[in-house]
């Protein structure tokens, strides 16, 4: 049985305000949920004691990122062991605006994955191909790269502590969703890859991320590999974000 995860990643957004209000309405709204989904809130690091407070032990934590390093002379870098000091759960790796923006190559992903892992916290490792990469073919080789290389260092056994939320890059921030049709056929593929590294691929959880909305998430979560949602813009409206948690079906995947 796979865990169904519906994570907001709030970005470079939000306030302490928006931490207290927000996050207030999304912990009263998950005691309602009966479907079984796991809530979790990735603000910027500053709000993630404010996040944290909130949320009551019911709804998850975690950082956008962490550093490759354990400690030491790295200047404005926050390290694994220091989100799961202050209570995170969860930590994004490798999200497509850090490889876009902050240069990280999958050698630097595979790194924070190791790092992540050995605090004991879940990572969430997101891949995904570009528009030109789409086009031209190459989308599944190249998520399969992305994945065997930066999960290249994930040892027997620690498994569980991984997700992969499959984001195309064209699809983030864009209003452009992959159809849940070919959002399921990249799912059943990178499944197929995981299985090929010797993960137990049928049982890590596999998320989609790019312009979920309250209209379209329940078509994207109703296919069988689609585990849930890595959600963007749409977790900065308290409402919206609800309504795509509550759009994740009753049973079983996996
Ligand atoms: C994201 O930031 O990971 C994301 C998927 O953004 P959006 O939902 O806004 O496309």
């Amino acid at each position: 049985m796979r865990r169904k995860i519906v994570a907001g990643n709030w970005k470079m957004n939000g306030s302490a305000d928006l931490a207290k209000q927000l996050v207030g309405y999304v912990r009263a709204e998950a005691d309602t949920l009966d479907n079984g989904v796991e809530v979790v809130i990735i603000p910027p690091a500053l709000y993630v004691r404010d996040v944290l407070g909130q949320s009551d032990g019911v709804l998850g934590v975690g950082v956008q990122n962490v550093s490759q390093w354990v400690s030491g002379a790295y200047t404005g870098e926050i390290s694994a062991d220091m989100t799961k000091d202050l209570g995170c759960a969860y930590a994004l790796v490798g999200h497509s605006e850090r490889r876009q923006y902050f240069g990280e190559s999958d050698d630097v992903v595979s790194a924070k994955v190791e790092r992540v892992l050995a605090c004991g916290l879940t990572a969430v490792v997101c891949v995904g191909e570009t528009l030109e990469q789409r086009e031209s073919g190459q989308a599944e080789a190249v998520v399969a790269g992305q994945i065997s290389q930066g999960l290249a260092r994930v040892a027997e056994g620690q498994w569980p502590g991984i997700v992969v939320a499959y984001e195309p890059v064209w699809a983030i921030g864009t209003g452009k969703t992959a159809t849940a049709e070919d959002a399921q056929a990249m799912h059943a593929a990178i499944r197929k890859v995981l299985a090929e590294m010797g993960a137990p691929a049928e049982s890590v959880s596999l998320l989609y991320g790019g312009s979920v909305k309250a209209d379209n998430a329940a078509a994207l979560f109703a296919e069988p590999d689609i585990d849930g949602g890595l959600i963007g813009g749409a977790s900065l409206v308290a409402e919206d974000f609800v309504s795509i948690c509550r759009s994740m079906p009753a049973d079983t995947k996996g």
